[in-house]
């Protein structure tokens, strides 16, 4: 198939629609890089409005023109109530002062002043102001209201309590020019109390509001940290997740997509917008099989909330290869956050196809064994047929020849599984013990000669157990073999055995090299090889413990292993004894 085509079904299923509901994906989800976070307001900025450059022009301009509007309506007023008062000089001065305040309060650029300067403005109206009260029972003094909550609000307390002082001063100067009596005394105090009272309530407030203000500002900051310390976090999980190569998908509990990382989307060829759809891929039950329905898909099966753990599928790729793929799924519990679910896809095919190598050289290194073994029984037959062998040598060709047999019967296992075949589980049958390790012992002999270790059998008469004789042959070849190859010259092997109703009990120990007790366990994991074994150089591959213990739990029994650096081992076999139930 070309890359790029599909697969037979293929077409269709593109098309189809997905049940699940179609919710367009967060392009960022939880994997993708996260939102910029806006900077914070820098101080300069944040304090525009107080020291800023259009902020104090706009606010010196608002004062003094509400100063200057109050003041043109008096001064029309009085032109209509009390037009004699014009002939005072110094009201009339009063008003022409803040008329020319209010022009240079907006003609004088006062960003490019200092903070002090605009200062000048108020304590002139003040001034301007006590003109215009002057002889007048301070009938215009409420005007100081407007310089004193200025000043209050944006200058320094020295700079209140002077603009008070300065506000007594000419109330004090009126009352000496234009002495009244008591009368003017009780009006000074009330005048100045009031200001007094309103200066100090303002600028109360205005401290006030300023703390505030900066708590906030405060907070805000730290907000921003936090802020941009949890986008950090969460941008390097996204990284951490797109840069593995399992597929991820988080999905919520009504099936929508809340995330993908990258690999998942490369893997399936989809949209982000649209991860429903199945992109350019095809999801098959088995290489070359059926098509998966919508429904059957992992996708749509986790959407749905199932959960399951390592399915298989095979994948039909946009690019026209096949891909195995292990689906499994996990929910996601959290106190702070609605639960969800992962879906979680890991590309297989790698490990499937060295799987299949490695059967497939089995299988041939299998099969070109048997040609030889086919000679060696055949010439061991026709050997044995010479009428004219001495005991012994018959005795010994008996042995090449069953042990060629034994050889040839778990070659054609090893094609069978690696045909793909499963083996047929072990069908109950009775095997004498005894007799299979006796036979084993005659072929182990001269290797335990040549290397001078002893062979003592003890077994009791009745050994028969429920198992595979064949098999037993097996596990028993492999424990003789490790007994006689990590027992040093001299050394003993003896085989014993118990009864019960239940179980023949055997044991095989030897007076060998032993193995120190945190390699115990750990020898039956395969390749694996103990600390006296290597330290002793004798050879080996680590295979052997695993493959008996595997036999012997596969007939129904079980194996212990008890051993004592430089003492010896002892491999205790227990098999189900054969009972009146026991099919034969
Ligand atoms: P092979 O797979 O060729 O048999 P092996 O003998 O090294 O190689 P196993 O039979 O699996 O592998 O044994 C695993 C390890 O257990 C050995 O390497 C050895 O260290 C230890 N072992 C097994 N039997 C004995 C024994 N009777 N005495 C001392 N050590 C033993
Ligand atoms: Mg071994």
């Amino acid at each position: 198939m070309c890359p790029g085509s599909l697969p037979p079904n293929a077409a269709g299923r593109r098309r189809s629609d997905s049940p699940v509901p179609r919710t367009p994906v967060d392009k960022l989800g939880n994997m993708a890089p996260p939102r910029s976070v806006t900077p914070a307001p820098s101080d300069s900025a944040r304090d525009d409005d107080r020291t800023g450059s259009g902020g104090r022009t706009r606010s010196v301009w608002l004062l003094q023109l509400i100063l200057g509007a109050s003041v043109m309506i008096t001064v029309l007023l009085v032109q209509v109530i009390e037009p004699i008062l014009f002939t005072s000089w110094s009201f009339s001065s009063g008003i022409g002062i803040v008329i020319a305040l209010t022009a240079v309060a907006i003609v004088v650029p006062w960003h490019k002043l200092p903070r002090a300067a605009v200062s000048a403005i108020p304590f002139g109206d003040i001034i301007a102001i006590g003109l215009m009260s002057v002889g007048t029972d301070l009938r215009f003094g409420f005007f100081w209201v407007f310089p004193i909550m200025w000043i209050a609000t944006h200058f320094a307390l020295a700079s209140l309590i002077s603009a008070l002082v300065a506000v007594g001063a000419i109330i004090l100067l009126d009352a000496t020019l234009n002495a009244t009596g008591p009368s003017s005394a009780l009006r000074f105090l009330v005048v100045l109390l009031s200001l007094t009272f309103i200066a100090i309530n303002t600028y109360l407030f205005t401290r006030q509001t300023r703390a505030f203000k900066q708590l906030l500002r405060r907070q805000a900051r730290r907000l921003q940290g936090t802020l941009q310390r949890v986008s950090g976090q969460e941008r390097r999980v996204s990284q951490m997740l797109n840069g593995l190569d399992t597929g991820i998908a988080r999905l919520s509990a009504e099936g929508e997509v809340l995330a993908l990382n990258d690999t998942y989307v490369a893997l399936y060829g989809i949209e982000r917008d649209e991860p429903q759809r199945p992109g350019g891929t095809v999801e098959y039950a088995t290489l070359r099989g059926a098509p998966l329905s919508d429904n059957e898909r992992p996708f749509v099966r986790a959407a749905r909330g199932e959960q399951f753990d390592d399915e298989r599928v095979w994948l039909f790729d946009a690019r026209g290869e096949w891909r195995a793929l292990s689906a499994s799924t996990r929910r996601l519990v959290s106190a702070d956050e609605p639960e969800s679910t992962l879906l979680i896809v890991h590309d297989v095919t790698a490990l499937i196809e060295s799987e299949r190598a490695r059967e497939r050289l089995a299988a041939t290194v299998s099969h070109e064994l048997r040609n030889p073994l086919t000679a060696i029984i055949g010439h061991a037959d026709l050997a044995l047929d010479a009428p004219d062998l001495t005991p012994k040598v018959r005795e010994q060709l008996e042995v090449i020849a069953a042990a060629g047999e034994r050889m040839q019967k778990l070659i054609s296992e090893i094609l069978a599984t690696s045909r793909g075949v499963f083996r047929e589980p072990a069908t109950p049958a009775v095997a004498d013990a005894g007799r299979i390790i006796a036979s084993a012992l005659e072929s182990f002999r001269p290797t335990a000669t040549a290397r001078r270790v002893s062979l003592i059998e003890e077994l009791p008469e009745a050994t028969r157990v429920a198992g595979d004789g064949f098999r037993l042959r097996q596990a028993f070849d492999n424990i003789l073999s490790n007994a006689i190859k990590y027992t040093r010259s001299g050394g003993t092997i003896r085989i014993s055995g118990e009864v019960s109703p239940e179980d023949v009990i055997l044991h095989f120990a030897d007076t060998g090299i032993g193995i120190h007790a945190e390699d115990l366990e750990r020898v039956f994991d395969p390749y694996f090889r103990a600390r006296t074994a290597r330290e002793s150089e004798t050879p080996g591959t680590g295979l052997g413990m695993g493959i008996i213990r595997s036999i012997v739990e596969e007939q129904g029994g079980s194996l212990f292993l008890e051993s004592e650096p430089g003492v010896g081992t002892t491999v205790t076999v227990v098999l189900p004894a054969v009972t009146d139930d026991t099919p034969v």
